[in-house]
């Protein structure tokens, strides 16, 4: 953690919000970038990583596309159904790439990564 002392507008690299002077801030390793204190709640230091890599390939930001009962199931019905409706399969060389698309719908959707997780384990009961 770093406190930010700056008079700079500087904005989380996740959510997009401005971060506050004074504010308690996390700096990510890999990309070098701010991440304000309500993310560093939601998320722990190896999320963050991982949220700013699936932003940083397919865009966006946390909480983008935020809607208030929007769940991981959902998610995946509305993934699916774009699927069905190019008439396209998910192949088992295509899962990895699926799984990223999930993954960053749900970040778009305000989903965190454990809330993302326990979503899945429910559904794959
Ligand atoms: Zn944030």
């Amino acid at each position: 953690m770093v406190i930010h002392t700056g008079d700079i507008i500087v904005k989380c690299g996740l959510c997009h919000k401005e971060i506050k002077k004074g504010e308690k801030i996390y700096q990510a390793r890999t990309y070098f970038i701010f991440v304000c204190s309500e993310c560093c709640i939601l998320f722990t230091d190896e999320e963050v990583e991982i949220a700013l890599m699936v932003f940083f390939g397919y865009g966006g930001f946390f909480g983008k596309l935020r809607s208030s009962n929007t769940s991981i199931k959902e998610v995946l019905k509305d993934i699916l159904m774009e699927l069905q409706s190019k008439n396209k399969k998910i192949n088992p060389e295509d899962v990895d790439e699926f799984n990223l698309t999930l993954l960053h719908r749900a970040l778009l959707y305000g989903i965190t990564i454990k809330e993302y997780v326990q979503g899945l384990e429910i559904l794959s009961k």
